[in-house]
């Protein structure tokens, strides 16, 4: 591949947050962005220098995106694969239609970690009344997640016998499913890896994750996080699970560690993650300047994290905080706080469990960045952790 300067433009599929911070890095390095979005407020397209406002379908759209960029990524994991086909041949385009085809469903997802030798929870397919019939007892109880199109812990049920199994199958319109027997958790954790043209790969150091309703709250990096032997083996499983796909681009592991220590891989999503957006304050070489470098097939160098670093999430339950009115967080008194980086995503109206904005805290030590991230935590609302 030949390598795409500074000065081009790189587009982006998709305008959420994620390309908004993909836009960001690219136009701190001296590229033009174009970004393909039909919300005319997506938070990406309002700080792009080309906002194309079409369907992620339509032809005409995808023409224009072909036409003004040099090569094209993706900000959402449910970007139709054929249009990325239809850039695909004509453009660069990471990560891949194939490797965005596996990362779209949860049954070829998990086919791919066996083959790659890599654990993950024992799981059977729903995908027909004969496959329901003949899920074994072993996997209950168990958590039956739809294939396609779950995110936030969205299209996922808990069960417990086979009747509640048979009932849940029926309340997601029998759509495809993989039943997942229930792991007992201790801890979650993800790696993000970035993989280049030819073949290099880095990551960024492992991250704790807390979840809370389906949805992560507080994502923890720095030294003794976590055990150094699981995050030895996370980072190995990412870089093989990357390496099988043959990926080009970021993409993020997520991990159970189960309560007897074990690690066992959880899904992959493939762009940056919502986990590594402290990479921004905390490395020298963020999550998105990493996908920058894979796309343009710029040198992939290995990311330094710095400071250590908690992020939380800010979801739009925190502008109801103070009430039923929707209420401004009170940014000011945040950003009082030593180390604390606010980022606000532009969207224009919040909702409970919407993702408006996350706040990064960064220091010298652990043991100030926990106390000032608490603090954080206690002025905006957030539970403590
Ligand atoms: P999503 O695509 O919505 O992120 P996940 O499969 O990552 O879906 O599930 C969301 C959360 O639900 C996980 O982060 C974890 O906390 C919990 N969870 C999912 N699967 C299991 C499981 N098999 N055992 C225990 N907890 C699970
Ligand atoms: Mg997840």
């Amino acid at each position: 591949m030949t390598v795409i300067l500074p000065g081009a433009t790189l587009g982006v599929m998709g305008g959420g947050q994620l390309g908004r911070m993909f836009v960001h890095a690219a136009q701190r390095m001296g590229y033009f962005t174009a970004v393909l979005d039909p919300d005319p407020a997506s938070p990406a397209g309002l700080v792009s220098h080309y906002h194309i406002q079409t369907g992620y379908l339509d032809e005409q759209g995808l023409a224009q995106l072909m036409q003004r960029s040099a090569a094209i990524t993706t900000e959402f994991e449910n970007v139709p694969a054929n249009a990325l086909v239809t850039l695909g041949a004509h453009r660069p385009v990471a990560p891949g239609a194939e490797a965005v085809a596996v990362a779209q469903h949860r049954g070829q997802e998990k086919a791919h970690f066996v083959r790659c030798g890599v654990r993950c929870a024992p799981y059977a397919l729903v995908e027909t009344p004969e496959q329901l019939e003949a899920v074994g007892d072993d996997l209950l109880p168990g958590v039956l997640k739809t294939s396609r199109l779950g995110y936030d812990g969205k299209g996922q049920v808990r069960v417990t016998t086979r009747e509640e199994l048979a009932r849940a199958w029926e309340e997601l319109k029998q759509v495809p499913c993989v039943l997942e027997k229930l792991l007992p958790l201790a801890a979650e954790c993800s790696v993000i890896v970035a993989r280049s043209h030819d073949g290099n790969v880095v990551h960024l150091p492992p991250q704790l994750n807390l979840h809370r309703g389906g949805i992560l709250a507080v994502t923890q990096v720095y030294a003794g996080a976590l055990p150094p032997a699981r995050e030895r083996e996370a980072i190995a499983a990412a870089r093989a699970i990357a390496e099988g796909l043959r990926y080009i681009g970021v993409l993020c592991v997520e991990f159970f560690i189960l309560e007897d220590g074990a690690l066992v891989v959880n899904e992959i999503a493939p762009r940056p993650h919502n986990s590594g957006h402290y990479s921004i304050e905390a490395c020298d070489i963020s999550q998105f300047e990493l996908q920058v470098r894979t796309l343009a097939g710029l040198p992939l160098v290995a990311p330094r994290q710095h400071s250590p670093a908690v992020m939380l999430n800010l979801l739009g339950d925190l502008w109801f905080a103070r009430g039923e009115k929707e209420t401004t967080p009170p940014w000011n008194e945040v950003l009082a706080l030593p180390g604390a980086h606010l980022h606000l995503y532009g969207k224009l109206s919040a909702r409970p469990g919407r993702k408006m904005g996350h706040l990064t805290v960064t220091g010298p030590d652990v043991e100030s960045v926990r106390a000032t991230a608490a603090k954080a935590a206690g002025l905006l609302g957030i539970g403590p952790f």
